[in-house]
């Protein structure tokens, strides 16, 4: 997995603060995460459906539970942002603790924005937003992102055994969103080669568990794998930047109201396919952590294979509406691998729309 270094290979690194407990089971510490943040009453946050979940770490914490937010949902609206500011002062809320996916995580961190207030995340997705600065909130039917190094969890528990209830058809696109962060960590421009180990590692990690986590969704090895493969994933979204994958399926996402991690699972092939001739070596180590021949066919084998969708179409997205979306995407100039040619993404849009798997 090592990268050969040459006289004029050069590079900056840097790692965000945080404290990773990983390990089935690691949910039992919670209480002792709280205190040593010097916490005492924790606001739990999570979606309605993970209710069950949130009374659980909410037993967890005895005492130190201020109680329990239960609207988070997805693309974090401004108005459950406020209402769960508004809940976290009435009860004097120390920490919030997030148990859930990137939307609870992201609800989590509209309320540290504002106030400030520490998280502890507690994911139960392989999305990664537990190890990012990035936030978004959508007001007004617009959703904008940014970064602040305030919404950084600071804790974060990887207990494997709160993924058991995530459903294989979620879990195998959510493994598939995290494979995207790793992708194009392996060809940033600010990348490095420990983000690259991480990448490599990290997809690696997931494209061994998936198979024996489809066969079987209570496969606790599978879960801690893919789980460990996510974090990695999510480490290198948190510190490098994204390129032609990202701003594709953030437009899709935000002006189509395409779900998430299913857009990311679609898109990835094709916008790999795109970046294939620019990065040669990202994407040999790609296809090594896949164990395929090609970057981009293996990653759309690995989500056809375990039953994913794999065409846009299959997601509800329109015909007539791709000419728009490659426009939206190209609206902004942003770092990519291959320069960004305005016949070759809508032809790019085309396969993914069509759900072709790509000749390279
Ligand atoms: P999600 O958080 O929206 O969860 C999807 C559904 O699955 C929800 O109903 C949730 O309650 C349920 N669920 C989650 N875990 C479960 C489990 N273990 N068992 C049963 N049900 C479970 O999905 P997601 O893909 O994790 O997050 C997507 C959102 O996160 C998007 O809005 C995306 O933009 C954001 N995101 C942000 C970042 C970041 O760095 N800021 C990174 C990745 C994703």
């Amino acid at each position: 997995m090592t990268m050969k270094l040459t006289t004029d290979s050069s590079f900056v690194f840097y790692s965000l603060p945080g404290r990773v407990v990983f390990g089935e089971g690691c949910l039992a510490t919670l209480a002792t995460e709280v205190e040593a943040l010097g916490a005492q009453r924790a606001l739990v946050l999570c979606t309605p459906e993970q209710r069950e979940v949130a009374e659980r770490v909410s037993r967890q914490l005895g005492e130190r539970s201020a109680g329990i937010f239960d609207q988070a949902v997805m693309h974090v609206p401004i108005e459950t942002a406020r209402a769960a500011r508004v809940r976290a002062a009435e009860l004097g809320a120390d920490v919030a603790v997030a148990v859930g996916g990137g939307s609870t995580i992201g609800l989590g961190k509209a309320i540290a924005l504002d106030s400030g207030l520490p998280i502890i995340a507690i994911p139960t997705t392989y999305a990664g937003s537990e190890m990012t600065t990035i936030y978004g909130i959508t007001e007004g039917g617009v959703k904008k992102t940014g970064r602040d190094p305030r919404v950084l969890p600071r804790t974060v528990l990887y207990d494997p055994t709160l993924t058991l209830t995530l459903p294989v058809s979620l879990s195998v696109t959510s493994c598939m969103n995290a494979v995207a962060h790793a992708a194009e960590g392996l060809y940033a421009p600010d990348g490095n080669p420990i983000m690259s180990l991480m990448a490599e590692a990290g997809v690696a990690a997931i494209a061994q568990a998936l198979p024996r986590l489809c066969h079987h969704a209570q496969d606790m090895a599978a879960r801690t794998e893919a789980l460990y493969g996510a974090w990695l994933c999510g480490k290198v979204l948190g510190h490098v930047a994204m390129s032609l994958h990202h701003k594709l399926c953030h437009t899709l996402g935000g002006s189509f109201n395409l779900p998430h991690a299913e857009t990311h699972t679609v898109v990835l092939p094709h916008a790999l396919a795109y970046n294939t001739p620019a990065a040669p070596e990202a994407m040999a180590r790609l296809a090594r952590a896949l164990g395929s021949a090609s970057a981009a066919q293996g990653v759309f084998d690995l989500a056809q294979r375990h039953g994913a969708p794999v065409s846009l179409r299959e997601l509800g997205m329109q015909a007539a509406d791709l000419d728009r979306a490659c426009d939206l995407a190209l609206q902004n100039q942003y770092h990519n691998p291959r320069p960004l040619e305005q016949a070759a993404i809508r032809q790019l849009l085309q396969d993914a729309f069509e759900g072709r798997r790509p000749s390279v």
